[in-house]
């Protein structure tokens, strides 16, 4: 990788044209691998940049809903080819603004390309049924009608994809949308609408604003002009969001954090379980809402168990992500890494047993970045801090069951229920836990953190508004149906 890096200022893209803030203030987007390195400025928005943004997307929509789902689908073809020739300065990007590495980056981008092809053929599928009417000379049938503006907020821990599963199927449905990034990788994000912008669609029917959560997040949840919401982030700013929109009638999605389990039972394939759940806590520095934080392992192959994890999480090889030798990066930002040394500081209080890793790395050049140890605790209990919150950093808290009943018991005991995995080769345990497992996303012999871009995602519990994001459940969301009786 040697493309050098400019320090450029990004503005906020509204009704077809990049302009400044109205308050003419910026923020820097900081390398977590190297906080000396300034990746780029965005606009630190006001509301009136956010109000100018929802006038355009609401200027645009009817325009946009008139068209037909084949030609909304071929402005997504367009920018599908234009961020395939970038994938490579966008995946760099991404890797430079939240730190995973650039394989990872790499393989976002592609899922976001083949996420924008998925929707863009989407225009062209059907939108509702013809349902038998009980007076035999009607005619009875379901259509679907887009919500019209939507307002979509986004976090940093998938700059790229995230962003695309949520504005392809906002667009191809015929709703105008206005973005709102994570201050994190507000770079990032600006570059895919670039890709949008040169794809040409219409102007207001893509808009960003960047800037304070708390200002433009809240000003988008708060918008009476803005019809529907979508958001992916923490628990906290998810419900004061859902609360936003419900109290001003607005349709709302929220997918939010997860503790992810891993059952490891006494007849599983050991080697595929410690492979899974070393990709499912450790890669993306364990920053995937999916990723795995919890493993109940079955007593009898605890030990054996526990002592392979331990020998390949100390092989891992941390370091700058766009360093190919290095498999893990550091965490995103400052805050994160301090949030993920107290939890481990608290383990510790709390009486887990460290069994690898837990330090803070800083020798040489990681000393200017964000770098955490994998982290192993033994002896884990279900009522201490660490199997209970969501900790969002490489650290997996290691406990102990009797039998695969109590691993499922304790697998449940806790408020989220995003995604849970099995390792098993016994057909019985296999079948309970699919059907007695509290979580949206239900894995059997793979690691917790794994998605289809064609099937529907998405959580129970704390972890979820309870809708679905992806696949066919997409258009759930962001249509509203209208029952049509003609007589
Ligand atoms: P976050 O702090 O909740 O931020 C998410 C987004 O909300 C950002 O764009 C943020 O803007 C914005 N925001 C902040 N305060 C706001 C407010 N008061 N009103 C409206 N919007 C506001 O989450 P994060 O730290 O970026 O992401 C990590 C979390 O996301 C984890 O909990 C993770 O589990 C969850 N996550 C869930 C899924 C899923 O599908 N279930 C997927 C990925 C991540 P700023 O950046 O400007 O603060
Ligand atoms: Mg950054």
């Amino acid at each position: 990788m040697t493309t050098k890096v400019q320090t450029k200022t990004y503005n906020n893209y509204i009704n077809g044209e990049w302009i400044a803030s109205s308050s003419n203030a910026v923020e820097k987007s900081i390398n977590p691998a190297n906080k000396e390195e300034i990746v780029g400025y965005i606009q630190k928005s006001s509301l009136d940049d956010l109000n100018q943004a929802v006038t355009a997307a609401k200027e645009a929509k009817e325009k946009w809903r008139k068209l037909s789902g084949a030609a909304r689908g071929e402005y997504l073809y367009k920018a599908a080819g234009i961020l395939e020739k970038r994938m490579d300065e966008i995946a760099e990007c991404a890797t430079r603004e939240m730190g995973k590495t650039f394989a990872e980056t790499k393989g976002e981008t592609a899922r976001g390309i083949a996420i924008l092809k998925y929707y863009a053929g989407e225009g062209m599928r059907k939108v509702g049924d013809v349902i038998p009417s009980s007076d035999s000379s009607a005619l009875m049938f379901t259509t679907r009608v887009p919500l019209g503006v939507v307002g979509v907020i986004t976090p940093w821990n998938f700059p790229i994809a995230i962003p695309i599963w949520k504005m392809a199927p906002a667009l191809v449905y015929g709703n105008t949308i206005v973005v709102k990034p994570a201050t994190e990788t507000a770079v990032t994000c600006a570059k895919i609408i670039e890709c949008f912008e040169e794809a040409g669609f219409p102007a207001g029917v893509v808009n960003m604003v960047t800037g304070p959560g708390s200002v433009i997040g809240q000003g988008i949840a708060e918008h009476e002009e803005v019809n529907g919401i979508t958001f992916t982030g923490s628990n906290s700013v998810g419900k004061r969001i859902g609360q936003a929109a419900l109290g001003r009638g607005a349709k709302y999605q929220l997918e939010m954090g997860g503790k992810n389990p891993v059952i490891v039972a006494a007849d599983a394939d050991l080697n595929l379980a410690v492979e899974a759940v070393i990709a499912g806590a450790f890669l993306s520095t364990g920053q995937k809402c999916t990723a795995t934080s919890r493993v109940i392992v079955e007593e009898g192959i605890y030990e054996e168990f526990k002592n392979m994890l331990v020998k390949k999480t100390q092989e891992i090889t941390v370091g700058n992500g766009l360093d190919s030798a290095t498999w893990m990066g550091p965490s995103a930002n400052e805050n994160q890494l301090k949030t993920v040394l107290s939890y481990i500081e608290k383990g510790r209080e709390e009486g887990a047993v460290l069994l690898t890793g837990g330090r803070r790395l800083e020798q040489g050049d990681l000393a200017n970045g964000f770098y955490v140890e994998p982290t192993i605790f033994d002896q884990c209990t279900s009522d201490m801090t660490i199997v209970q919150e969501e900790i969002f950093g490489p650290v997996i808290a290691l406990l102990k069951a009797e039998s695969v009943a109590e691993a499922l018991q304790i697998a449940n005991n806790v408020q989220y229920g995003l995604s849970a995995s099995i390792f098993t080769t016994n057909i019985q345990h296999l079948l309970t836990f699919v059907q007695d497992m509290e979580a949206g996303l239900i894995r059997v012999n793979a690691e917790s953190a794994g998605v289809e871009l064609q099937a529907p995602f998405g959580g129970m519990k704390n972890s979820s508004s309870h809708s679905r994001e992806q696949g066919e459940a997409a258009k759930e969301f962001f249509t509203s149906i209208k029952t049509v009786f003609v007589k």
